[in-house]
Formats: structure tokens, sequence, C-alpha cells
């Protein structure tokens, strides 16, 4: 009989309180299928949560176990879940709320803000060795992913950029040719792939110039470039903005083909916020018929997107993009990301 397990958590602000620690094994109450953690991918957001006190730890906690990025493997599911011991799964991060969005499985279009994201806000992660599943929010992935699984939330989050902007794209006529991704973290990465997959003529641009990013770009048959976004010699039909600088947004949306739709993926940080003008983004966007949106979380959909994506994608291409993986004692390692860093994995398997 199992009793106890380790899990990765934090007080949110708080870096100091980054550690190990014991949490009751997960109750039946939170799904039927049962699950053993292999690997949990950390991202900006779980920076965010360490050293800005994002997210929120369960009611009545002061500690938040980290872990919206997961990947997983099978141990006891009832028949009608369709899944069996031994399957490869990923939990999807949000929890819905009763709105009409949340009731249709567009959790992500949440109208009251009255979800819960597991590993964000108020209801742990699935960084503990062990959790459990509603087969509701439980992603199959094909048993030849292997690690390269943990990269199936960045995924649908991009999946959705994509869905989105071609819905929004088919206002009018659209025939999207070319693709820019600002941006070639993991989620910029993922974008060029997805973007690649689609046929479009694809182009990232990132400030490094040294480093596994240039070839990966290169790899994927995509255009690297480390100019200024206002001096590239492309007229984008969709953007998928990934670093969350508002300057990059306006510079990409002016830069677009009229008709050119802009998903904005990330956020800034309160210390870089600039005051672009927003005449500028007003005249680009009327003149040229465009389309900026916002984009946040993934959709049940876009989970089964990002599964098709990555099952079609190089498998050595992905596992390029996981640089560093640490047992769950050296976790707190994690929030120091080093330049070379593209997604740094905890291996909630390994003996400590
Ligand atoms: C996660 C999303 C989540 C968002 C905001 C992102 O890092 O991938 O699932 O909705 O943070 O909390």
């Amino acid at each position: 009989m199992m009793c106890g397990m380790r899990a990765i958590a934090i007080v949110p602000g708080r870096p100091e309180t980054a550690g190990v620690i014991e949490l009751p094994e997960p109750p039946p109450s939170e799904g039927s299928i049962l699950v053993t953690t292999r690997l949990i991918g950390m991202c900006g957001t779980d920076v965010e949560i360490a050293r800005d006190g994002y997210g929120v730890p369960p009611p009545g906690e002061e500690r938040l176990v980290l872990g919206h990025e997961s990947l997983g493997e099978v141990i006891d599911a009832p028949e009608e879940t369709g899944f069996k011991p031994g399957d490869l799964v990923v939990g999807v991060v949000r929890r819905p709320d009763g709105c009409a969005a949340c009731a249709a499985d567009e959790w992500d279009m949440c109208r009251t803000g009255g979800f819960v994201e597991r590993g964000i806000k108020g209801h742990h992660g699935y960084g503990s060795e062990r959790f459990r599943l509603d087969p509701r929010f439980a992603v199959a992935l094909p048993q030849a992913l292997g690690d390269v699984g943990v990269l199936l939330e960045p995924t649908s989050v991009v999946a959705k950029a994509f869905d989105h902007a071609e819905r929004i794209g088919h206002r009018a006529r659209f025939e999207p040719r070319v693709a820019l991704i600002t941006g070639a973290g993991p989620i910029g990465l993922l974008a060029a792939l997805l973007a690649c997959q689609r046929g479009l003529e694809t182009h990232v641009v990132d400030l490094v110039t040294e480093g596994a990013k240039p070839g990966l770009v290169a790899e994927l048959g995509a255009e690297y470039h480390s100019t200024a976004v206002s001096e590239l010699p492309i007229a984008p039909d969709i953007v998928i903005e990934c670093t969350g600088l508002g300057q990059l947004a306006v510079a990409a949306t002016r830069l677009a083909a009229p008709g050119a739709v802009v998903a904005l993926t990330g956020i800034s940080h309160s210390d870089r916020v600039s005051e672009a003008h927003p005449d500028v983004m007003n005249k680009a966007l009327v003149l040229g018929n465009k389309a900026v949106f916002g984009t946040v979380n993934a959709a049940r959909r876009h989970y089964d997107q990002a599964a098709t994506a990555l099952a079609q994608a190089d498998p050595a291409w992905l596992a390029k993009l996981i640089t560093r993986r640490l047992p769950s004692e050296a976790w707190p390692a994690a929030l120091d990301k080093r330049p070379e860093d593209i997604k740094i994995v905890i291996d909630m398997a390994a003996p400590n």
C-alpha cells in the first residue's frame, strides 16, 4: 500500500520556500484514472508564481504544488474510460466553472473567471509522484511519443492560437501564406513547428544569434532572423507573438499584410512595460483590416490537435527542445533559466 508521496511546492512570491513536500495520495474524488507522474515541464508561469506571487494555493493552504505541464503513465483506470495501465496521459490544466463556455469544454474562454487551474490557480498541480484524473480532463498520447509528450500542454496553447487565428481570418477570404513567430522560446519554437506543418512560409525572429535556436528553426525549414521586426522583408498573414513585449506586438502588427491576424500569447513583466503610442496600433489595424487577439490556455479540442501535431513531428527535433532534466529534489534550479535552456523538465520518477 502506497502512502504519502513527494511533491514539488512553493509559497507563491517566496522563491526561498521552493522545495519538496510530503502529500497524501490523491483522493478518488479527483478522478477514476490513477497516474504515476513521469515528467513535469517548467515554464515562465512557474517562474512568475515563484518570483511575482502569481498563482493561488488551494483554499486554506499556504503552499501550491506546481506542475501544469504534465506527463504520466496510467496505473489503474476503469475500462469504460478507454485507458489501461501503461498508457501515456497528460492532464488538462483548467477545471471549468458553470458558465456556458466551460460547459462546452471551452474552459479557456471562461466567461466568469471562476475556473481553477491545476498548479496555478486554486488547485494543486500535477507535480506529485501520482495524480488522479477524471476522463474528461485526461488526454491520451501515442506511446511512441515517450518523454516529449511533456510538450503537449505548451503545444495546446499554440494549437489554440492557430485555431483562433484561422477562425478570425475566415471572417473574409483568407489564404494565409506567410507566418511570423516572434520569440524562439518553447512556445515560439512549437508555434514554428505548427506553422510549418500547415505549409506556411515561416519566419522566426529572436534576439539570440548563438545556441540551439537558429539551428532548430532551420531544421524545420523555417527562416531565423535576429534583426528588428520592422526591418523584416516580409508581410506575414499570421503572426504568433510569443515574447509578451508590447512593442513587438505593435511592430509585428504594422509589418503584417492587409487582412492579417495577430495572436498575442505572452504577457509583459511589469518592469518592462512600455508606453507604445496606441494610435500607431489603431492606424495599422483600421487601414489594414487587421485583427489582434489575446489568447490564453486551451480548450479540450486544442489538446487533441496538439497530440496530433506532436505525433506528426520529428521526435528527434522535439527531444532537442528538452535541454535540462532535474530530479524532483533539485527542481528549484529550474527557476534559474540559463541562456541555453529551452524547456526544463522535472523527472518525478528519478531516485533522489
Ligand atoms: C498555461 C495556461 C494557463 C496560463 C495562465 C500558462 O502558462 O500554459 O494553461 O492558463 O499560464 O495561468
